[in-house]
């Protein structure tokens, strides 16, 4: 483990579980209460991806909309 890395004292909870309605820890593939599989946007690597995603359709209107 990295030095630099933080250890969160309480687990990030973010989203309901769609199946029980509890909360479930940020980042776990599966809901802590009931086990059903997480949505994706529980994930942390789904964010990244999305943010990268919808930054590549921002620059690609602007481009439209710069260059016509
Ligand atoms: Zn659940």
């Amino acid at each position: 483990m990295s030095v630099n890395e933080k250890a969160p004292p309480q687990p990030e909870k973010k989203f309901g579980c769609p199946a029980c309605g509890a909360k479930m820890t940020f980042g776990l593939a599966r809901c802590d209460s009931c086990g059903e599989e997480a949505p994706i946007y529980n994930r942390r690597a789904f964010w990244p991806l999305f943010y990268a995603s919808l930054a590549a359709v921002v620059l690609a209107l602007v481009a439209w909309l710069v260059i016509g």
